[in-house]
């Protein structure tokens, strides 16, 4: 035991840190040596990643596009920049809605009375003060058979719908599409309001996106699943149960936010961009450590460290802190419209959102020769491995306005760790990030970023007709309609239009 604890210390970090330096060392000595080993090397030994994800988590805390937090978060991302002595400014971008809990609070009574612990879901509609109680009914997993056994009860009603417990990344996408199914059918039943049980147990809580966004207009809420799975078994033991739901909210129309741009110009090919983004905004029920605080000191770290050694990139890198990544990926969305007369021009554009689990490989989307070169990316990291890439378009972060207007584009794909459990939660606080491995995945991303800055590679991005068909040979088109993503693309207000 004793042993045990002093090897979870920090010594045991650079220790693990030296370990790895040598072998990256000892294998690229045979190899050429150059700029990106020196690169690899400076982003594995003492830098501020770290202080800097512990600023932005518990000094600023959970950061929520349209809050005072959040806009303290971009001016902290600014500042660490230009204290790093590289270029970076604000752009600003429209965000569609203002929606900031102030408040929520549950009560079940009837037959029985207690007080679960609940969150409003983003984008629900408030309550009146003193609203007068509505039935709790019990929605199954909300099925179409489940909507069908209670369709009498439901006007006027409060549905709970039970959940399955989230394990892995895979059950989270499940959630989602879930939810869009469920919403669709609760939305045309009557109902006041719906609840859905938390999928976390021992009393987490969590923001989980509705599927209609700002178009909303019921409350919505989630549940601690203790107190839901009580409710379930007295309903189905017959009681009657009646909930008062007091949500308060802060709700308002279209505002301006702003990304976080930051560049090192290219000495050989300053007009072609490889881009490197992960989103600064969060959830604010914990500090957004994970998701996606963790990223955001990595991406600001590999700035740090490429102009600390003053190396020369061919291309331009650029660094992007994207906001309004919760909402509906919408800074990104912003960034390509700011800069749609240079996207020909982005050679690549990766996104880090997967938290602090290991990188195993990247989701991978471009034209012909790009998982190539992406492989050649990561051969001087190949002692943090082994990668695999796979081939297939992602959504769900900010690559996915990237994708959608043919740029080539890269999501780290990364262990689940802790990630999943404490995902968009209250728990997602700076003392679940996986420390070493997030040093080490920040020498994964610096790899692949210098990599292709310095590449002979060439290739155009890809058009509507070419994206049409990626649509119809995979199963992005399930996704997109998962995410709400995909009635834009069809009327063409995202994506390419030609
Ligand atoms: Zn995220």
């Amino acid at each position: 035991m004793k042993y045990f604890n002093r090897f979870n210390k920090m010594p045991h970090l650079c220790f693990w840190l030296t370990l790895h330096l040598f072998l990256l060392q000892s294998t690229t000595a045979t190899g050429q040596s150059g700029d990106v080993e020196s690169l690899i090397a400076a982003m594995l030994g003492d830098t501020p990643l770290i202080q800097n994800l512990q600023s932005l988590t518990d000094e600023i805390g959970g950061r929520v596009t349209g809050s005072e937090a959040n806009l303290k978060s971009v001016e902290w991302g600014l500042q660490k920049f230009t204290e790093a002595g590289v270029r970076a400014w604000k752009e600003a971008f429209t965000m569609p809605a203002l929606w900031l809990e102030n408040s929520a609070s549950a009560e079940i009574s009837g037959d029985v009375t207690f007080k679960p612990r609940v969150v409003a879901m983003p984008f629900s509609a408030a309550t009146l003060a003193n609203a007068a109680s509505a039935p709790l009914i019990d929605g199954g997993y909300g099925t179409d058979e489940d909507f069908q056994r209670i369709k009498s009860k439901l006007n006027g009603a409060f549905i709970l719908i039970e959940t399955h417990e989230l394990l892995d990344l895979d059950g989270l996408f499940r959630e989602y599409a879930e939810a869009v199914a469920i919403e669709k059918r609760a939305f045309n039943s009557g109902i006041r309001g719906l609840v859905y049980m938390s999928s976390r147990p021992q009393n987490l809580l969590y923001r989980h996106n509705a599927s209609f966004g700002p178009n909303n207009k019921y409350p919505l809420l989630i549940m601690e699943r203790e107190g839901a799975k009580r409710a379930l078994r007295l309903l189905r033991a017959g009681k009657n149960l009646n909930i008062d739901a007091a949500i308060d909210v802060q709700a308002g129309g279209s505002y301006e936010s702003y990304n976080v741009i930051a560049e090192i110009r290219g000495s050989e090919k300053p007009d072609e961009i490889v881009l490197i983004g992960a989103h600064i905004d969060s959830w604010a029920l914990g500090t957004g450590a994970n998701d996606n605080g963790c990223n955001v000191a990595l991406v600001i770290d590999l700035a740090r460290q490429i102009k600390r050694l003053g190396l020369k990139p061919k291309r331009t890198i650029r660094f992007a802190l994207f906001n309004g990544e919760e909402q509906g990926l919408v800074g990104s969305w912003g960034y390509t419209k700011t800069h749609a007369d240079e996207l020909d021009n982005h050679i690549m554009a990766s996104s880090c959102d997967i938290g602090s689990g290991r990188t195993t490989g990247f989701f991978a989307n471009g034209p012909g020769g790009f998982l190539e070169a992406v492989a050649r990316s990561l051969e001087p990291v190949a002692g943090l491995g082994p990668f695999v890439n796979i081939n297939a378009p992602i959504v769900g972060t900010d690559n996915y306005d990237f994708m959608m207007q043919g740029v080539a584009n890269l999501v780290a794909n990364q262990e689940s760790a802790n990630y999943g459990p404490n995902y968009h939660a209250r728990s997602d606080t700076y003392d679940k990030v996986n420390l070493i491995q997030l040093k080490l995945n920040a020498a994964i991303a610096a790899a692949v970023t210098y990599g292709f800055a310095q590449m002979e590679i060439t290739w155009e991005r890809q058009n509507r007709t070419q994206l049409e068909k990626l649509i119809q040979t995979t199963d992005l088109e399930a996704q997109m309609k998962s995410m709400g993503l995909w009635q834009s693309w069809v009327d063409g207000t995202r994506g390419r239009s030609k």
